[in-house]
């Protein structure tokens, strides 16, 4: 596994391996790797010759008052945990060459990233649409592996690559779990004991809603509700959004036909947490 800082050398590199035929797949991770990456990293493997795992905690899409500064990193960790798996170059870029001192260029995407993780983190998509974006500039991928676990990150960031022509083919992998459901995320180290056991309400919200839609409920006010309960059960769980989307525009649907991705945001304690499930509302 070849380590390369910056981004001159990752587009040589990725040039040359085109130019021997060669197809590159990218997966951009933050760091504090999980099951949930490394299924990314086997899912890459399988679509494409080569691939790249970007690993760099990109300040731009933390918000004011968020967790830039205590977000784990452990460096050391990572790179043992990907040099079990088909990793061709780990792609480490320092902040200095991803934002110089000067930088002054966004990349926005301004209908489906003002919505639900939008409008509860502003600036939050702009910093992801801006790094993802000079991550493809400098990796030239063939794919990019991205998780369901952020389903509108998905969704805002392959809207910005069809606006901007970029060809690069989105590949997503399925959301990757505890045993008792938590969806895995880096952000689950910062829970006490006590709280790791209420965060399995939001995974248990969404059940519920599986089991409410394929017992016939076609009525989106009243899974929502049921969905609400079930956090409202925990004393440190505090709901930020929950919602029953159309999975293309992310628009609220009033009835529950076809798919339909039912996502929430929740605080336990100081812990925000997000998850999501498309489920089919047979007509
Ligand atoms: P992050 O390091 O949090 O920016 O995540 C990097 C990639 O891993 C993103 O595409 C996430 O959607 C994906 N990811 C995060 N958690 C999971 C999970 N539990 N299962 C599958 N993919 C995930």
């Amino acid at each position: 596994m070849l380590h390369l800082r910056e981004p001159e050398q990752m587009r040589e590199w990725s040039r040359s391996q085109r130019h021997s035929g060669s197809t590159i797949a990218l997966v951009p991770t933050m760091g504090a790797l999980h099951d949930g990456h490394l299924s990314l990293v086997s899912l890459a493997a399988e679509h494409a010759d080569r691939v790249v795992v970007s690993l760099f905690v990109n300040p731009a899409q933390f918000g004011e008052g968020e967790d830039l500064a205590s977000y784990p990193r452990d460096r050391e960790r990572d790179v043992r945990l990907l040099s079990d798996l088909p990793v061709d170059v780990l792609f480490l870029p320092v902040e200095s060459d991803l934002y110089p001192e000067d930088y002054s260029t966004w990349v926005e995407e301004t209908s489906i990233s003002r919505l639900w993780e939008g409008a509860a983190r502003p600036e939050h998509f702009r910093g992801v649409t801006t790094i993802v974006t000079r991550l493809l500039l400098a990796v030239e991928p063939d794919l990019l592996i991205l998780g369901q676990k952020d389903a509108q990150q998905v969704a805002v960031v392959r809207k910005m690559m069809r606006d901007l022509l970029i060809p690069a083919e989105v590949v997503t992998g399925p959301i990757v779990r505890e045993s008792d459901g938590l969806a895995l995320s880096s952000r689950n180290v910062y829970l006490s004991e006590d709280e790791r056991g209420q965060a399995v309400c939001l995974s248990e919200a969404l059940a519920e809603a599986r089991r409410l839609v394929s017992g016939g409920e076609g009525d989106p006010a009243v899974v929502l509700q049921r969905m609400r309960e079930r956090v409202g059960q925990e004393p440190d769980a505090r709901l930020d959004y929950v919602a029953a989307l159309d999975p293309l525009t992310f628009d609220p649907v009033d009835t529950l036909r076809g798919n339909i991705l039912f996502c929430l945001a929740v605080h336990i304690g100081e812990t925000r947490l997000i998850d999501n499930d498309i489920i089919d509302a047979e007509a």
